[in-house]
């Protein structure tokens, strides 16, 4: 069991990246829309991406591109 079967009426799932969240709280927090047409959670993982280069920490970066593909990033497709 996961949190989503716990209280299934509550997930709402994001149009934009399409990742579920446990309720109406978390989704606000992290899929705001964007003017980019993206949501926050897209944006997050790509300024943590670019964090990481800057840092010339390739390794870092690559990391989270499972992370930018499971939220539907375009780069990252
Ligand atoms: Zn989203």
């Amino acid at each position: 069991m996961n949190q989503f079967e716990l209280f299934p009426e509550t997930v709402r799932t994001c149009p934009v990246c399409g990742r579920n969240e446990p309720n109406d709280y978390v989704f606000q927090i992290n899929h705001r829309l964007l003017e980019d047409g993206t949501c926050t959670a897209q944006r997050a993982v790509l300024a943590h991406i670019a964090y990481y280069r800057r840092q010339g920490d390739e390794e870092k970066a690559q990391e989270l591109f499972p992370r930018a593909k499971s939220l539907n990033v375009k780069e990252y497709q």
